[in-house]
């Protein structure tokens, strides 16, 4: 009962929002706009929507919710959704609307010239717009960095009662060993993690709060993604917790995307697929690495001072679709190893 009226209210939302797409008096002078069904935080992506509105004249509709409801409402509102553009972290999430059909596919020289061939389906049914590394995080007190070069590493005995780790329910952890699974193959991915949990880790519930953990001495080491690191080190350049990049003598970091991509009954297709575009052009790949502190998806810009600090990495080459591909797998295994 309550699911449907969750139901009910997000299509009264959605012919809300349709209803004033649709009407006149809701329009910019020239009349051409796009609508973004996001789940990024609105401050983050603000600044390249402004930026693209000045330079096309097209104007930006934004509605912000969580993934999970985002891909409810696409499927529930069909042909008739007011949205154009979907917008969301992780592959994993992408994939999944991809395979609910819920996205479509588009040429594009300027994507192609833009995005790496590996960080994007390949149809463009979506396509990663930044690019998120999840690594190793050390206290320099209590941890020599040498100690710690590799994911498998974390596994070594004498880690017991010092590892923290974010909860396998996240989709991050559900990607990065989705990728393991397939660069690795599903047996030895499960010996690694095996080792993991063998050092009894502590759960947390977020990035932030295992970063915090470890500055606080609760634990010695973990894993997260980079930025969270740069959001503290950002206002406390001495907050002590350190960065190591894993895997730099073989396969490499793993790497993960925010994306976009074209929903399947796009009202304004070509607006749609021009918003995409410009997130892959340099004005606005700046913007990614300067607010969010990510690394942009194109090549040619380079990433902000504080992450520059941190160094050029060798990230996993690895197709990042294999993070939706492998992911109920994922989701298994950890559950099989006790991942809590
Ligand atoms: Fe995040």
């Amino acid at each position: 009962m309550q699911s449907r009226l969750v139901r009910v209210s997000w299509l009264t939302t959605a012919l809300l929002l349709a209803a004033a797409v649709a009407a006149p008096g809701a329009r910019a002078a020239g009349g051409a706009e796009v609508v973004v069904y996001s789940a990024r935080i609105e401050q983050l992506i603000k600044p390249m929507f402004d930026a693209f509105t000045a330079r096309s004249g097209v104007r930006v509709r934004l509605f912000s919710a969580s993934e999970a409801e985002l891909y409810e409402r696409l499927k529930a509102e069909g042909s008739s959704t007011p949205a154009d553009v979907l917008m969301t972290v992780d592959v994993g999430n992408l994939w999944l609307a991809q395979q609910a059909g819920l996205l479509q596919g588009f040429q594009s020289a300027v994507i192609e010239r833009n995005v790496p061939a590996h960080l994007r389906a390949k149809g463009n049914e979506w396509v990663g717009l930044s690019v998120r590394a999840r690594t190793i995080v050390y206290s320099p007190e209590r941890v020599k960095p040498e100690t710690v070069p590799s994911y498998e590493s974390l596994g070594d005995p004498r880690w017991r009662g010092r590892l923290c780790l974010r909860t396998s329910k996240k989709v991050y952890n559900q990607s990065m060993v989705a990728t393991m699974i397939k660069t690795l193959g599903e047996k030895r991915t499960e010996g690694v993690l095996r080792g993991w949990m063998a050092n009894e880790p502590r759960i947390f519930a977020s990035d932030t709060k295992l970063l915090e953990a470890i500055a606080a001495g609760q634990c010695d080491l973990g894993l997260v993604n980079t930025y969270y690191l740069a959001a503290i080190k950002a206002k406390d350049a001495a907050f002590p917790v350190a960065l190591a990049w894993a895997n730099q003598k073989d396969r490499g970091v793993h790497v993960n995307v925010s994306g976009a991509g074209v929903t399947r009954h796009a009202p304004h297709r070509a607006e749609a697929i021009r918003l995409v575009e410009f997130l892959s052009m340099p004005e606005a790949q700046s913007l990614y690495a300067d607010v969010n502190y990510e690394y942009p998806a194109n090549p040619a810009v380079r990433p902000s001072a504080l992450l520059a600090a941190w160094g050029p990495f060798t990230a996993d080459q690895v197709d990042v679709a294999a993070a939706g591909e492998f992911q109920a797998a994922a989701v298994r295994l950890m559950d099989r190893v006790g991942w809590k």
